[in-house]
């Protein structure tokens, strides 16, 4: 990290009282570990908290300090004025304010602290003061390891600070799987195991953590799985009746466009969810190698992301999203084909 612009960040931090932390909407892993941890950083030695725009799934919700995170959507008058009367804000695992939903979004862009920005996501925004951006990062939770380290804090990482770092780089780079995993990531997780993370402990508290209906679900979505072979390609639907049916609960689609893309031969894989309530479809897009799903979101269906993941939306049927996503693709055909080559 910039040795400069720590230090200013330093001497900020030395004369600031009040620290405000904010996430992205429907916060993952990276957002609620990084979020926790360094709010267990600052906790002793600042007024600091934690605001997510909206809850958490279920299987974040054991995090250390879980339940001291301000939910804007359910508490929008504590949220606001903490946020008003914050010194510093660090926003945490996003780009772009608009990232947090229109009313956090209306918030943020109403303030004026200083604002530091901690994140691995592609083309970030201008917002902050200080802007510690980094897409060759795992996660934002590594990011924050960089960042208590640059200011030569480790050895106030505790067992709770290890807990929400190793939760946020697990997840993120599906269990030390994604290309984005590196042995600085594995140097750092080694570390956070020093200092208390119980790996095993975590893996089961997020991964094996899923209801029944759950399940019931993902065997719905891989009955819905089409598989396009010659374009390399495999996508899911889940429709607003079909997740009723299976009582569909914050989370439970996470990770079921990796089905997708664990075909044999397919490195673009796709999932749509109809989202009723908001009246859209929402789409997760996943590759692997070089085909940037960012710049395919970023192009038809006003997401981004990362290269290997990004996430979209449509504001028309399910079915006529599916369709021009159909219309779509054959010119990608090309880049598709080149984007992996299996060969070690
Ligand atoms: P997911 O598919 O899990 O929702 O998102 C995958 C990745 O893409 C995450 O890193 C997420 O932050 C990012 N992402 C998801 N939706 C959007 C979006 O609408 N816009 C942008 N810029 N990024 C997104
Ligand atoms: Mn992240």
């Amino acid at each position: 990290m910039d040795v400069t612009k720590i230090s200013e960040v330093k001497a900020l931090l030395n004369t600031s009282k009040s620290i405000a932390i904010v996430c992205h909407r429907n916060p993952d892993g990276d957002a609620y570990g990084s979020s926790l941890a360094l709010y267990h950083f600052f906790k002793k030695t600042h007024n600091v908290s934690v605001i997510s725009p909206n809850d958490c799934p279920v299987f974040l919700k054991w995090l250390p300090s879980e339940k001291e995170i301000i939910v804007l959507e359910n508490n929008e008058k504590k949220a606001k004025t903490i946020l008003q009367e914050a010194e510093i804000v660090f926003t945490l695992d996003f780009n772009a304010f608009h990232r947090t939903g229109d009313k956090t979004q209306k918030i943020l862009e109403d303030i004026s602290p200083t604002f530091i920005m901690i994140d691995h996501h592609q083309q970030p925004d201008d917002y902050a003061k200080f802007i510690f951006s980094d897409t060759s990062k795992s996660s934002t939770c590594e990011m924050v390891y960089d960042f208590i380290e640059a200011l030569g804090s480790t050895d106030k990482i505790n067992k709770e600070i290890a807990t929400c770092i190793y939760t946020g780089i697990m997840t993120d780079t599906g269990s030390f799987r994604f290309p984005s995993t590196t042995s600085r990531t594995h140097y750092i997780t080694a570390n956070l195991l020093e200092k208390g993370a119980n790996n095993a402990k975590i893996y089961n508290n997020v991964m094996d953590n899923n209801s029944l209906s759950k399940m019931k679900l993902l065997s719905k979505a891989l009955d819905n799985l089409v598989l396009l072979q010659d374009m390399k390609t495999a996508y899911i639907t889940l429709s607003q009746r079909e997740l009723n049916n299976f009582n569909f609960e914050k989370g439970d689609t996470e990770g079921f466009v990796n089905y997708a893309l664990s075909i044999r031969n397919v490195v673009f894989a796709v999932i749509f969810i109809e989202d009723k309530m908001q009246g859209i479809i929402k789409m997760s897009f996943r590759s692997k190698g070089t085909f940037s799903v960012n710049e395919f979101a970023r192009n038809h269906f006003n997401g981004g992301g990362h290269t290997n993941a990004a996430g979209g939306r449509s504001e028309i049927s399910l079915q006529k999203t599916v369709q021009n996503f159909l219309e779509i693709i054959p010119q990608y055909k090309e880049q598709i084909h080149e984007s992996y080559d299996k060969e070690i």
